[in-house]
């Protein structure tokens, strides 16, 4: 049993809830009978505490997975932070990392600041997954429900003064005028694409299958189901927090977050995942002094552990920052030994790393097929994101086949390519989002 779970004895109706166990009525009726709130003082804001997409309401932050991937909208792992409007930075004179001393009736705690454009000025919001949401609720059921009043608290948030280097993944949170993830609407529903049929190289043939992968970002809800199911499958190891400030994340498909074009500007928040693009006209190829990744005739981006001398000049050179690179040995004590995938390597300190597309599932399937003396079908092979994607946002298959349906999605015209204009050739396509709301 957690802390907060010991301070915490009350009902649990509302997590029932959220397993939609319940009828959506039955759902919005905590919010129907909350306690009367008190008038909000001139230095207070709203306490809002929040589920998040990857720990929702919390049993599961314990988990290393769960708190070595990063938040999807904030991109904080293993810490827990306070998110605040910028017009509340300005006024605490905080930013990102800063302490911030939160009081309500019910408890204090210190937690440290994230500065989200997203939140309005009158709040302060604090994922659950920790003590320290919980502290901050007073033991106040909800009369209809019997659950746990969890808002209409007032919160006291001042400056701490000291500052702590919260794990933040994020780089710019904004696309700055690159249309990285390009978005359509029902008048307008194709992305335009550059003109690419200029070559200077030979591209790489694939006689037989050039395996792809289509994206559809309307249906993906950045749940990060696939970005746990690629560590699992993948043998991809958990580093702590120690490595997370130092931008060392090891996860080889990442969900990439814009929050708009440029800070101040409308909120539009965009996501990405993104993992190897498997790149026809691969930058991190020609740079590698072993030829430890190479292409191979399937159209896959191979990677030779063996061979890596880890000079990272591929990590480098690759546009999409998608590879990994080892900086120690990664350590799956007794018994996350058992957890392991027997099909995929345990990388050791030194070498790079990246996404495969599952080729161990592929090879799988090819030597099924190979013995059963038929093709591949399509729909055969199914990497382990496109698994677990409860979205279906996530199609795999051959885009040397036209019937398949990774090809006849390539081929919608919401379909766009991550940084296409650099030429890479990525054999992963996706699918723009539409927008309700047409541009003026
Ligand atoms: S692609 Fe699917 S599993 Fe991954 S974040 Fe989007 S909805 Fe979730």
């Amino acid at each position: 049993m957690r802390s907060w779970q010991r301070t915490f004895r009350g009902p649990t109706s509302w997590t029932t809830c959220s397993r939609v166990a319940r009828s959506t009525r039955a759902c919005a009726e905590p919010f129907l009978a909350l306690p009367e709130a008190s008038a909000r003082g001139a230095d207070e804001l709203d306490l809002v505490v929040f589920p998040t997409a990857l720990r929702g309401d919390g049993r599961g932050a314990d988990l290393p997975w769960l708190r070595e991937i990063p938040d999807t909208l904030s991109s904080v792992s293993w810490s827990p932070w306070a998110e605040i409007s910028p017009a509340v930075a300005r006024r605490l004179a905080v930013a990102t990392g800063d302490l911030l001393a939160i009081s309500t009736a019910a408890g204090k705690v210190q937690v440290p600041a994230y500065v989200f454009p997203g939140l309005r000025d009158d709040a302060v919001a604090l994922p659950l997954g920790g003590p320290e949401a919980m502290a901050l609720l007073p033991a106040v059921k909800d009369a209809r429900s019997g659950a746990l009043a969890f808002s209409s608290v007032r919160a006291t948030v001042r400056r701490a003064g000291e500052r702590i280097r919260l794990p933040v993944l994020e780089g710019s949170p904004y696309q700055h005028g690159r249309n990285i993830v390009p978005t359509v609407t029902a008048t307008a529903p194709a992305v335009p694409r550059p003109d690419l049929s200029h070559k200077m190289y030979t591209e790489p043939k694939h006689p037989e299958h050039r395996w792809a992968m289509a994206i559809d970002l309307d249906r993906c809800t950045g749940c990060q189901a696939c970005v746990v199911a690629c560590f699992a499958e993948n043998n991809v190891p958990v580093m702590g927090p120690e490595a997370a400030v130092l931008g060392r994340y090891m996860g080889w498909l990442r969900l990439e977050r814009y929050l708009g074009d440029e800070p101040g500007g409308e909120l539009d928040v965009q996501l990405l995942p993104l993992m190897c693009q498997q790149c026809g006209n691969a930058p991190c190829e020609p740079v590698c002094p072993t030829y430890a990744t190479y292409h191979t005739a399937e159209g896959l981006n191979a990677q030779v552990y063996n061979r890596c001398v880890g000079t990272r000049y591929c990590a480098n050179n690759c546009p999409y920052k998608v590879r990994t690179f080892n900086w120690r040995d990664a350590e799956f004590v007794k018994p996350l030994n058992m957890q392991l995938n027997p099909d995929v390597t345990v990388r050791s300190r030194g070498v790079a790393e990246k996404c495969t597309f599952c080729v161990q599932r592929i090879r799988y399937s090819e030597n099924q097929a190979r013995d059963e003396g038929r093709p591949v079908a399509d729909g055969e092979i199914v990497p382990a994101c496109a698994q677990t994607c409860a979205a279906r946002a996530i199609v795999f298959g051959d885009a040397n086949d036209p019937a398949s349906r990774v090809s006849a999605l390539a081929r919608q015209p919401r379909g766009f390519r991550a940084l296409e204009e650099v030429n890479t050739q990525p054999a992963v396509t996706y699918l723009a989002r539409i927008r309700t709301k047409e541009e003026p």
